[in-house]
């Protein structure tokens, strides 16, 4: 096993060997683009260390210092020099980009020898002594884990003391002694004198490195963004030549995407610093000059940016999110990765590169993340409402959509906000990779430096979260958590809203608008559309949401749960009085009025879903779940403060406490109730045949299927096949026509997977409840499960994702096989679908393709990215086949 790759020499494909960074790094070189030079240690020595007790192989070190050598032939540059020393970088790099997660140190390679050659190589002793003392910062917190402040206030007192407030004004003088400062912050921490031999600097570095693999903002990245072992497994490091953007005024550094990563529009967009090292702009320290004043500036390099963005979208086929730097008015590549873009801008460039050529279609739908979808999905302010509400302050919009919540400068006050279910908006002067937790539970991020390329603009939105930063307006004082906008004052707990998509910040909650779908976007989902093979039904109870669906894209409904019928004001009260009915002909009195109310319902449905199948399921859930809970009632009754009649109260809590279970999802519910009350469903299914009756005598193609809950055998889903077939026999006869409307199961029993053959015979459609499948599967009860125990068995890697998100191939997901492979051995063409939230999830669609389910079922929300999952799967299969 080969440990180091210089850059020309590597296979520049493999990206699980060398990082993303690396393959980069080495594609770029062998493009003959101006790459300093340097090597790559593999992600294998990265796993080998592990594997080690967290020791670099033994020969490692020799084989660093062989390439040393071949970098110092290139360059005439020599290591450990006191006339023309050579710099390293050392740069962390998985096969996913996982921005700003792991560590890295710049400068290496510095001492108090080689800083004066530095000064003498370049003239510029107050570069030199800068770039040390920069080095010294950065490998005393990566390295020996010294907390930033030390280094910060030493540079405060620096700069107080020469009376100057720029970083850039310090003098050589004062540089020195922040040195000589620095370098006791961390021999305080160590106990040692700190390294000055850069082999030994290197190797600590490439420790470190590896280290921050595991450490908490990398492990916690990996499992929110779901990036398992096998996508992204150890970093590989990177050590290249280092060159310098802040050697004078003819030196820059900047950041740039090749396409608008906010808005997708085809031009250079980012940032730079002259005279600065590459971590200022990334860090947002000092806000960026917009990388268009370049062209003013710097015309050469501009030109060479320009045509080096082009060759390298050229040759990736996909926008880049690129770093250089000038030296002296030489030009330098030191990255390029793909561009994380917003949505927004992802479906953009996706139907832009079509146009161009540079992609085709297939390629421009793999290449959205369809979850990342939801964000085009998100609410947008209620422009003509902003009158009504104060504008704050205005920064830089660096993340689409809109948030509201209260003001919160604290991160671990945000998670803990958060995680209580507190809308919060996280405001900080600039972040940091450690924020990141705070972002998961914010509604939106607003910071006061930075800019588009800043940590909070990237993260914030790789998460599809709205954000701003760069709000210079804003006077931010941490310590008395307030901050203070051309003349107001906002305190932690005061209630803002910021606009991601304009930079605007907002006083108070401001009414959103339900997000819209743009041409753009229409065009993706027309191509997804035509590349899928699943069809995409939708969970929708109502019949606004019907609409919502049909809307969105959805090709009938898979799941119209017909309790959710029961849960608006009007009707709730009629439904208690049935179940508090105490005679089977006092019920049926109050269910004629139930089916009224149904009927009218199904007439709305499946008039907005004319043409399109639509499921409707008879009810599920357990009675109880309609009523007060007994203990309620007990507290209502001893207070007397029912605000009822004491003995209506009491009869109330009588009926919840016959209708008790101890475990009520596996009770009495679902076609047990059926067989219980056949009133209720007999009402039911009247109702849908009432409904469709009236619809085809108007000429209206309505396609409702009756879909019966719980089934875990034949013999129960043979009773209520009689019951639907008397009704029908008797709707036809009353109504003169014939009436099509399926009679099917759902597959949410263990029992009815595993007889799926025996149901076959009588259920004219299957459709799994991935659901109620996967609690049964695991015995993991889906009320409780993932807020008391699973987030620490995926913390503990016991489980990758929850399976009540992603369906579990190997478990649900060999029980579903067995069902399909039955139920098709009996009818070839049977229609088999899901509808639990799994519907909604690309992954779980990926494995519904890949099954040959019939259709998916999703949220009206969800449909766009299950249209989308579903191209995806049908072209990522179709390229497996191929290959
Ligand atoms: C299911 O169990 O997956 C399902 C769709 O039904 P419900 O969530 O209503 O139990
Ligand atoms: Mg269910």
């Amino acid at each position: 096993m080969k440990a180091i790759y210089a850059f020309e020499d590597a296979d520049s494909k493999n990206r699980a060997l060398l990082g993303g960074k690396g393959a980069g790094l080495s594609e770029m070189t062998k493009l003959k683009l101006p790459v300093p030079p340097g090597f790559t240690i593999t992600t294998e020595v990265c796993n080998e260390y592990y594997e080690n007790k967290k020791q670099l192989p033994k020969n490692l070190m020799s084989q660093v210092i062989k390439n040393i050598s071949k970098i110092e032939k290139k360059t005439g540059k020599k290591w450990n020099s006191s006339n023309n020393p050579l710099l390293v970088s050392v740069r962390s790099g998985a096969a996913i980009s996982m921005p700003g997660m792991m560590d890295t140190i710049l400068n290496l390679g510095l001492n108090d020898q080689t800083v004066l050659g530095l000064a003498k190589m370049t003239g510029n002793p107050r570069f030199a002594w800068d770039s040390y003392r920069r080095f010294i910062q950065l490998f005393g917190k990566v390295v020996f884990g010294v907390n930033d402040e030390k280094f910060d206030s030493v540079l405060k007192a620096s700069k107080k003391k020469q009376g100057v407030t720029d970083d850039s004004k310090l003098n050589v003088d004062s540089l020195k002694k922040i040195v000589v400062k620095y370098k006791k912050i961390c021999e305080n921490q160590t106990k040692r004198k700190f390294p000055t031999n850069p082999n030994e600097q290197i190797q600590l570095a490439i420790d470190a490195v590896f280290r921050s693999w595991m450490g908490e903002r990398a492990v916690v990245y990996r499992e929110k963004n779901n990036i398992t072992r096998d996508i992204a497994s150890g970093t590989a490091v990177n050590c290249q030549t280092m060159v310098f953007g802040n050697m004078g005024n003819d030196s820059a550094t900047g950041v740039v995407f090749t396409r608008n990563g906010h808005n997708g529009i085809k031009e250079i967009e980012g940032e730079y610093l002259v005279n600065a090292q590459g971590e200022d702009v990334v860090a947002g320290v000092r806000t960026g000059k917009d990388i268009s004043k370049l062209q003013k500036e710097m015309p050469k390099s501009y030109k060479e940016l320009f045509t080096t963005c082009k060759k390298l979208e050229k040759h990736f086929r996909e926008p880049q999110d690129i770093e250089f730097t000038t030296e002296q008015g030489k030009f330098y590549i030191l990255q390029t990765r793909t561009a994380k873009m917003s949505a927004f801008a992802l479906i953009k460039t996706s139907v832009d590169m079509v146009k161009e050529k540079l992609i085709d279609k297939n390629r421009a739908l793999t290449r959205i993340p369809a979850q990342q979808l939801e964000a085009l999905l998100h609410k947008t302010i209620d422009y003509s409402k902003t009158k009504d509400f104060r504008q704050l302050a205005k920064g830089i919009a660096a993340s689409p959509g809109a948030a509201s919540g209260i003001a919160v400068f604290d991160v671990k006050r945000a998670i803990a906000m958060g995680e209580n279910n507190t809308k919060v908006i996280l405001i900080r002067i600039e972040t940091k990779p450690e924020d990141v937790p705070a972002f998961f539970s914010s509604e939106g991020i607003l910071t006061s430096l930075g800019g588009k390329s800043s940590h909070a603009a990237i993260v914030s939105r790789g998460m599809g979260k709205p954000c701003i930063v760069g709000c210079s307006e804003l006077k931010v004082d941490y310590d008395k958590r307030k901050f203070n906008a051309n003349g107001t004052t906002i305190l932690e707990g005061d209630t803002i809203t910021i606009d991601g998509s304009t930079g605007i910040v907002y006083a108070g909650i401001v009414p959103t608008v339900a997000p819209q779908v743009t041409k753009d976007f229409e065009t993706i989902l027309t191509w997804a559309q035509k590349a899928k093979r699943l069809g995409i039904r939708a969970n929708a109870d109502t019949p606004d949401a019907a609409k919502l669906a049909r809307k969105y894209g959805a090709e009938g409904i898979g799941l119209c749960r017909t309790e959710r019928m029961f849960n608006a004001n009007d009707r709730l009260s009629i439904f208690v009085d049935m179940i508090m009915a105490k005679t089977k002909n006092q019920r049926k009195i109050i269910l004629k009025k139930l089916g009224l109310l149904q009927k009218s319902d199904f007439v709305k449905i499946l008039k907005a879903m004319e043409g399109y199948k639509v499921t409707i399921r008879l009810l599920d859930p357990p009675l109880n779940e309609f009523l007060p809970n007994p203990e309620e009632l007990l507290d209502k009754i001893y207070k007397n403060k029912s605000g009822e009649k004491l003995s209506d109260t009491k009869k109330v809590l009588e009926r919840a406490k016959e209708l008790a279970e101890v475990n009520p999802m596996m009770g009495h519910r679902g076609v047990r109730l059926g067989i219980t009350y056949p009133e209720i469903y007999e009402m039911q299914i009247k109702a849908v045949f009432e409904a469709t009756a009236e619809l085809v005598k108007k000429k209206v193609d309505a396609k409702p299927q009756i879909m019966i809950p719980q089934i875990s055998s034949i013999s129960e889903l043979n009773h209520i096949k009689k019951i639907y077939d008397v009704i029908r026999s008797e709707m036809e006869k009353k109504h003169k026509v014939r009436l099509e409307i399926n009679f099917g199961t759902m597959l949410e029993v263990v029992r009815a997977c595993l007889t799926s053959d025996q149901l076959v015979k009588t259920a004219e459609f299957f459709s799994f409840g991935t659901n109620d499948l996967t609690q049964a599967v695991f015995s993991f009860s889906r009320e409780d499960a993932e807020s008391k125990f699973l987030p620490e068995y995926m913390e503990k890697d016991l489980l990758e994702t929850s399976p009540f998100q992603s369906i579990d191939e190997n478990g649900v997901g060999d029980l579903m096989k067995i069902a399909i492979s039955q139920g098709r051995k009996h009818k070839k063409d049977l229609e088999i679908g899901i509808c639990g939230e799994h519907g909604g999830d690309p992954n779980s669609i990926k494995f519904c393709h890949s099954v040959n389910i019939s259709y998916v079922s999703a949220s009206p929300h969800r449909i766009p990215i299950a249209i989308v999952a579903a191209a995806q799967a049908a072209i990522n299969q179709k390229s497996v086949r191929s290959k």
